[in-house]
């Protein structure tokens, strides 16, 4: 199993998951993380750091968030891995609101 990063996380990427992960399986994208499937330990420790509830256990995300399972999968293998946490996107707060913003995601 694996832990995933679904659509909430697009455009915040408030980066507080990424400071607790044991084996800094977080990869960074322009405007969203996403979590190397791979590298996962199923650890949860990211769960409850994300302040915007965007990560789940593979076997416990959402239907309608389902594609992100993959796109985690695909996504880890071109973006660069992320170990510290940094400062947000200057809009996250507003983005935070916002429930559907699939359209929004830069790969
Ligand atoms: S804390 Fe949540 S919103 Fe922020 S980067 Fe991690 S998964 Fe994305
Ligand atoms: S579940 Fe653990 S190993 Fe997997 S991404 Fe979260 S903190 Fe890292």
């Amino acid at each position: 199993m694996t832990y995933v990063v679904t659509e909430a996380c697009i455009r915040c990427k408030y980066t507080d998951c990424v400071d607790v992960c044991p084996v800094d399986c977080f990869r960074e994208g322009p405007n969203m993380l996403v979590i190397d499937p791979d590298e996962c330990i199923d650890c949860s420790l990211c769960v409850p750091e994300c302040p915007v509830e965007a990560i789940y256990a593979e076997d416990d995300v959402p239907a309608d968030q389902r594609e992100f399972i993959a796109l985690n999968a695909e996504l880890a293998k071109q973006w660069p891995p992320i170990v510290e946490r940094k400062e947000p996107l200057p809009d996250a707060d507003e983005w935070a609101k916002v429930k559907h913003k699939r359209d929004q995601l830069i790969r």
